[in-house]
């Protein structure tokens, strides 16, 4: 029911609580354009994840819009929207299986090629490559035999196969050593190239490529601009 987008995004005059009674989002208003990277900053408990579950139609505002190529998300499913959009949350949900397991839930009917070209697209088919079985190896229950890094790069790696026009991604903040740390910046650079993303961000360098950094504080945009603006 929902063709495919080319990907804008706009929140209009959005206000949301969880609790009726308590809202959390106060009339938020910005316009992502087709393959604009929008950067969410603020201090815990600012809204920042919010605005994500609204984009993602996990919950519907209370009142405002929000809407995808002029299409309102009152009016579309969240199955039609689901198929376009790549969804990272702060918590990576690997599962017991390999790793080429795992990268294939972005896409079932991804072929082993496809999987192994998002990898390359992601500038970590060397650091997959390496590891005891490559592909093939285990991750362990929830991810535990691999470093957060590496969890990170599969998660990313899934959402490349499925080759969403809308890309959320709620930046994991543990510490991860400087090497592996360049690693995924590289390749969130890439997995975010050409689609309209929605990053929770809490790297530098994530807030530096943005075309657009949204400022919240206790549920309101309080500066929006570039990072140099800001
Ligand atoms: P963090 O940086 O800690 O992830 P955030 O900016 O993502 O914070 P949100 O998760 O959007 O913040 O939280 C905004 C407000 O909504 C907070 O007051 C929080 O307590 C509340 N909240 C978040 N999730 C829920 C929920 N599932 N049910 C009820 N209230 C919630
Ligand atoms: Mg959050």
């Amino acid at each position: 029911d929902l063709p495919p987008l080319a990907g804008k995004v706009e929140f209009q005059g959005v206000s949301f609580g969880y609790d009726p009674a308590r809202p959390v989002l106060h009339d938020i208003d910005f316009t992502a354009e087709p393959g604009q990277s929008i950067a969410l900053v603020g201090r815990t408990g600012s809204g920042k994840s919010s605005i994500i579950n609204l984009i993602a139609r996990f919950y519907r505002p209370q009142s405002g819009d929000v809407k995808f190529d002029g299409h309102s998300t009152r009016e579309i499913t969240g199955d039609s929207l689901h198929h376009q959009m790549g969804i990272v949350l702060q918590q990576n949900f690997l599962f017991t299986g390999t790793i080429r397991e795992n990268i294939r839930l972005g896409r079932p009917s991804a072929t082993d090629e496809e999987v192994r070209q998002a990898l390359v697209d992601l500038d970590c088919i060397d650091l997959m490559e390496s590891l005891p079985s490559g592909l093939d190896t285990q991750v362990g229950e929830r991810g535990a035999q691999l470093s957060l890094g590496q969890r990170q790069l599969v998660c990313f790696a899934r959402a490349m196969v499925a080759q969403p026009r809308i890309l959320i991604l709620d930046e994991a903040t543990s510490s991860i050593d400087t090497l592996t740390e360049l690693r995924i910046q590289r390749s969130l650079a890439k997995l975010l190239a050409g689609r309209t993303s929605f990053v929770v961000a809490h790297r530098l360098s994530t807030i530096r490529d943005a075309s657009l950094v949204l400022v919240l504080e206790q549920g309101k945009i309080i500066e929006r601009g570039t990072h140099d603006q800001l």
